[in-house]
């Protein structure tokens, strides 16, 4: 394969390590990852143990469904019990712990939940269940927006009045604000999420260079990507010189993708959110705009969900925020592990706590 096999050549990751070993300041320095699908690769590709000893990679809140709060989880699952509604949900949602329960739980207990791998395929559901009103469940960052706005926008089109959207959108840029001025983490530099900036471009990050000082590399997802970025970022605290580099131009334009952005603009409304462990971040979150408000779970079902309760030892926030290492919680695997999950970090397949498990340090 193309691209798989060029960006995981051995000779080049090797001059890679050099380079950077010849490189590395005589401190400790900390790089975050933040998306939750390199957190994944750097754990499958063993980079960190590639790496000297000062350089420390910190993964970050980039898991959209780690960073969904537990009150959305227990709406989900509140409707989930109410026999009109087929709730339509993308896998990694499903064993994600609510405050008493799981969407996993609710369908033994006869709740009708679907897995769709789409918001198509949940629009798709409600056209061949005219009987039901199909509630999709839908989280997360700027990758996945397009796809259901779109679903929302053909709902709208279709006239139909069968579907609607739990919506949890969130988007990375206000997010990555609050870390950079975090003064827990000290980052020195950031590996920025490909997916995310194939939509949004490099545009939104460059405060991270001009108000913090924070050199960032826009990265792909081969180990070749990740050393490259990792040696790029080096350089620039080196020379002093932070800047935004977009390393990875075989899927990110500068600009992003704009059709995508439009669309986003024209569904979604910006809001501030909720982020599990973290908190509230102004404008770091999307609304359905108004004009589309049938198609809003949320408003057109309108529910009391009190606050969501946390298993009072998971340190997920903490994870999330990179001010530890899933291995300082107490419940890593003993009680809390990829078959029972206390927290969101450990169910989804970009959680920081399931790559740890599955992979080691
Ligand atoms: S190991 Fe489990 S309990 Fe601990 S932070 Fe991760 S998800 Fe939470």
């Amino acid at each position: 394969m193309k691209y798989k096999d060029e960006f995981s050549d051995p000779a080049l990751a090797s001059s890679l390590v050099c380079r950077i070993k010849e490189t590395v300041p005589d401190r400790e320095v900390s790089f975050m990852e933040v998306c939750g699908t390199h957190t994944m690769a750097i754990h499958r590709y063993g980079i960190k143990s590639l790496l000297p000893e000062n350089i420390r990679l910190l993964s970050g809140p980039g898991c959209p469904v780690c960073v969904t709060p537990v009150s959305y989880m227990d709406a989900a699952i509140q409707y989930s019990r109410d026999p009109c509604f087929m709730i339509a949900t993308f896998g990694d949602l499903f064993r994600v712990p609510g405050s008493d329960s799981s969407l996993a739980m609710e369908k033994a207990l006869g709740g009708d939940i679907k897995i769709v791998y789409s918001p198509l395929g949940a629009l798709d559901l409600a056209r061949r269940n005219p009987e039901k009103h199909v509630i999709f469940l839908g989280i997360g960052f700027e990758t996945t927006l397009p796809a259901i706005a779109s679903a929302i926008v053909y709902a709208k089109e279709e006239d139909m009045d069968n579907f609607s959207v739990l919506f949890g959108g969130k988007t990375v840029p206000n997010v990555l604000r609050v870390l950079a001025g975090s003064p827990d983490l000290k980052l020195a530099g950031l590996i920025l999420p490909g997916h995310v900036s194939a939509i949004i471009g490099v545009e939104p990050y460059r405060f991270l260079a001009s108000e913090f000082s924070i050199p960032c590399a826009i990265t792909g997802f081969e180990p070749l990507d990740i050393l490259f970025s990792i040696a790029r970022l080096l350089d620039m605290v080196n020379k002093g010189r932070p800047e935004v580099l977009n390393l990875y131009p075989r899927t990110v334009k500068d600009d992003g993708n704009t059709r995508a952005c439009d669309l986003i603009q024209r569904v979604f409304c910006p809001v501030d959110s909720d982020w599990r462990g973290i908190g509230r971040i102004p404008e770091s979150g999307l609304a359905i705009r108004e004009e589309f408000a049938r198609y809003d779970a949320a408003r057109r079902f309108p529910i009391e969900v009190p606050p969501g309760k946390v298993h009072p030892g998971c340190r997920c926030g903490e994870v999330l925020k990179g001010v530890i290492t899933p291995l300082e919680c107490p419940l890593f695997g003993k009680a809390c592990h990829p078959e029972s999950p206390i927290g969101a970090c450990m169910v989804s397949s970009e959680g920081t706590c399931a790559a740890y498990y599955k992979y080691g340090t």
